[in-house]
């Protein structure tokens, strides 16, 4: 196991090349002007956390830039844990993650700056010149000679957020050796060439955002940092710094093609993760020849599990393709008994990717069993080994008694020509426990009757099965890393009473 960190590796390497783009402002580092300046910052950090143990944890409340891959290195350098803070979100909603991870330090920036100072009971700094008096400076000093801990493999090194899709986020232990096997498994099933350069556009508070920094740093190829997603500005970049490779939720690839959108021929890869990616859009992608990459992942894995090649998503439009190398999908039943090919049940995942637990060992012994960690998601693998991911087992619906998976009833709905997209959930009820309830996107090139729209239903599912209430909207509801947020769907339908 190296002692020395990832960047260090490539700055005695390829202390030439390109390792950092910033494509709002234009300029670039080489991997030597970036570790000299991650030197920099970790000289500045030491002074915040010069007491106390090796251990401690920095919240950072930084938007996807340059200088949040700066302190992401500094830190890891310095062996401090990182603990990524979703911005946009409410100053209670950041103070409650704040006290659940005892943080040591909050690193902020200028727009975060009043932010930080609200939800803090520790030293606040700024990677920015600070405003406040109470703020202290992260802003690189000239001289640097901080002395790096040795990189240890099973440190806990980055404490991430769940997107709290089930509920309250829950706080993901991952060490330097999960980190490296994710970004080594990946880089096998896409192919990766030293002359890659990868767009960086999704928030870095997730592992969406977070992964292709690491990894980039990791292979000795260049990140192309973007501060926020932005169909026509993002189609620009990719096109002006020759990107290959893109990570989007299927949202912004949906946003990027009703643009016009074609992609240049050098991009080779857009990964597509965090929520299904609708057949729909494999079609649209298929049709303008995007190298889409059907992604399944979840932050307990680092990102991802399995991960489809275009030609595979194109052939069978929704699978996630085959489980990345060194990583063990098991799909159980309810006992923890293997299924058969073909037939649903839990995903189950080892391997060197997935954390050691939760901050919480109450949450970690409920998440592992006997063989692995259960993801609470809900598939299938194919006589070829791809796997199909169908809902969450969590979103299960009980109706007199009778289970039904909303999977099942989405693409029953979703058959018919008037509806794009289409959210399940159960309802409380009186007589039947739960009553299905289906929330739907219309095709607004159709007209969507809800007679037709009905009998449909009649067709096709079982009574129990079949909606009790029907609500229409423009857009699904849904969480920052783009999974259906169904809590929303469900008050939604609450509200609408139909
Ligand atoms: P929480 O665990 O707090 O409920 P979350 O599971 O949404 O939040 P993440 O780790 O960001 O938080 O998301 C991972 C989850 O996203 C997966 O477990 C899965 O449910 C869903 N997901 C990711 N990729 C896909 C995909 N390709 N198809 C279907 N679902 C997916
Ligand atoms: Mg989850």
């Amino acid at each position: 196991w190296p002692r020395r960190d990832l960047l260090s590796h490539r700055a005695s390497a390829t202390p030439d090349a390109t390792a950092l783009v910033d494509a709002d402002a234009g300029d670039e580092w080489t991997y030597g002007a970036f570790d000299r300046r991650v030197d920099a910052v970790m000289e500045r950090l030491e002074t915040v956390v010069a007491d106390s143990d090796s251990d401690d944890r920095v919240g950072v409340l930084v938007e996807t830039r340059v200088a949040f891959a700066e302190v992401y290195f500094a830190a890891m350098r310095r062996g401090l844990t990182i603990v990524p803070l979703p911005v946009r979100e409410t100053a209670a909603e950041l103070a409650s993650k704040a006290s659940r991870t005892a943080l040591d330090a909050i690193v902020c920036e200028s727009a975060t700056e009043p932010l930080a100072l609200e939800i803090a009971d520790c030293p606040v700094v700024s990677v920015d010149e600070p405003e406040h008096d109470e703020v202290g400076s992260l802003q690189p000093v000239t001289e640097a000679d901080a002395i790096p801990v040795p990189l240890e493999r099973d440190r806990t090194h980055l404490l991430m957020f769940t997107s709290g899709t089930s509920g309250e986020p829950k706080i993901v232990r991952l060490t330097v050796g999960n980190l490296v096997a994710s970004a080594t498994a990946s880089a096998f099933r896409l192919g990766v060439l030293p002359e890659d350069r990868w767009l960086c556009c999704l928030p870095m508070y997730h592992m969406g955002g977070l992964a292709p920094i690491v990894r980039s740093t990791l292979y000795g190829t260049t990140a192309v940092i973007q501060r926020e997603f932005e169909p026509r500005e993002t189609a620009r970049v990719i096109e002006e710094y020759g990107i290959t490779g893109v990570s989007l939720v299927p949202t912004m690839c949906t946003r990027l093609l009703e643009t016009g959108w074609t992609p240049p021929e050098t991009l080779r890869f857009v990964l597509l993760g965090g929520a299904p990616a609708s057949r729909e859009l494999i079609a649209q992608c298929r049709e303008r020849g995007v190298p889409v990459h059907p992604t399944y992942g979840m932050t307990e894995t680092a990102s991802q599990v399995a991960t489809a090649r275009p030609n595979d998503a194109f052939s069978h439009p929704g699978t996630v393709g085959q489980p990345l190398g060194c990583t063990d999908v098991s799909i159980v039943d309810e006992d923890g008994e293997l299924v058969d090919a073909g037939e649903t049940g839990e995903l189950v995942v080892s391997g060197p990717t997935v954390t050691p637990g939760y901050l919480s060992s109450d949450r970690t012994e409920a998440a592992f069993g006997e063989r692995g960690f259960h993801t609470g998601d809900v598939g299938y693998r194919d006589a070829d080994g791809r796997l199909w991911i169908s809902n969450r087992l969590d979103d299960r619906i009980v109706t007199g008694g009778e289970n039904v998976d909303p999977g099942e009833v989405i693409d029953a709905l979703r058959d018919h020509e008037g509806v794009v997209e289409a959210s399940v959930v159960g309802l409380p009820d009186g007589e039947w426990g739960e009553r299905v309830a289906a929330l739907v996107v219309p095709d607004p090139a159709e007209t969507l009757e809800r007679r037709s729209l009905l009998a449909h239903c009649d067709e096709r599912l079982a009574g129990f099965k079949r909606p009790k209430t029907i609500g229409v909207a423009d857009a699904l509801p849904r969480t920052a890393s783009g999974t259906v947020d169904r809590d929303a769907v469900r008050d939604r339908l609450l509200e609408d009473g139909t």
